[in-house]
């Protein structure tokens, strides 16, 4: 069998927060317990939203909680060679197009964008997003945690890869990436369980591997907010280290005895990946 190769890959938008915490304990534990690697990537690439200086605070705290990566941490705002070269490949191609729809005219749109521009040949402008001209439509995909996940719209989604505002979009530095570094499962939360059918049908145009999908719980502050930066979520307090860790543990649906909150973070990880099973991951998200 070819090794595991997962990823925890946090936006720094803010500090870690609970939630967060969450994505890189079960990310971090399935990789482990399969004896896989486990990556870092850190998706900085929206400048208007993200900071070094939470990067670095990201970084240092997964550090004191007893993650250890493997390889490189990968910046993405380090890569937008790569990126331009794969959109230019994709452009070459005729895989995509420009498009002038504002978020108001999207809005018009009933709130999902209709294809308004893929036949109107527009140049490649400022202000112009670029746009892949999807010819796959998802029905479903496998989800490890939830089975079989079905599409409940039947769009062929024509995801923006560049912005208006000339940054690459998330849906396209976030597959790459996942390509690129050879990601063969991706764990992460239930936030994006329906991105998914985008993503996928984007990897199917690439003729790239599709990955497997493990979806997580979310945990949420109250029942209409789960923990984010968006939502000014409390960072992570590191006195609390291993008490927060455990919590990450048990809201996985991990036995652990409780008399680890007075164990060292990385001695908590050691034993949760030597008795990891996804199988007691509950998929319903839950306040905590
Ligand atoms: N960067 C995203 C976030 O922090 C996660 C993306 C992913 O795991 O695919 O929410
Ligand atoms: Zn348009």
């Amino acid at each position: 069998m070819s090794p595991y190769h997962g990823r925890f890959a946090p936006s720094p938008s803010g500090r870690l927060h609970f939630g967060s915490l969450v994505a890189a304990t079960g990310s971090y534990l399935r990789a482990r317990s399969l004896n896989g690697f486990w990556h870092l990537r850190i998706e900085d690439i929206d400048t208007t939203r993200c900071r070094q200086e939470h990067s670095d605070s990201i970084l240092r705290d997964l550090e004191l909680l007893g993650f250890e990566h493997d390889g490189p941490v990968l910046y993405q705002t380090e890569r937008l060679d790569f990126y331009r070269e794969c959109l230019d490949r994709l452009t070459e191609n005729h895989q995509t197009y420009y498009c002038n729809c504002t978020r108001a005219d999207i809005r018009r749109m009933g709130g999902v964008y209709n294809g308004h521009c893929r036949n109107l040949n527009l140049p490649d402008a400022v202000n112009h997003s670029v746009r892949l001209k999807n010819t796959t439509y998802v029905s479903e995909y496998r989800d490890e945690i939830r089975g079989t996940v079905k599409n409940p719209t039947s769009d062929i989604p024509d995801i923006v890869l560049r912005r208006r505002d000339g940054l690459y979009a998330y849906n396209l530095v976030c597959i790459l990436d996942d390509l690129d570094t050879g990601i063969t499962e991706v764990v992460r939360g239930s936030d994006l369980l329906y991105d998914t059918f985008a993503q996928i049908s984007f990897i199917k145009e690439l003729k790239g591997n599709v990955p497997a999908y493990a979806h997580l719980p979310l945990a949420m502050e109250d029942p209409e907010h789960k923990y984010s930066k968006q939502n000014h979520a409390a960072p992570i307090d590191m006195a609390h280290a291993s008490e927060l860790l455990v919590k990450a543990v048990k809201f996985l649906g991990q036995d652990i005895p409780d008399e680890f909150v007075h164990e060292k973070p990385a001695d908590i990880l050691k034993y949760a990946v030597s008795t990891f099973s996804l199988e007691k991951i509950s998929p319903d998200s839950r306040i905590v």
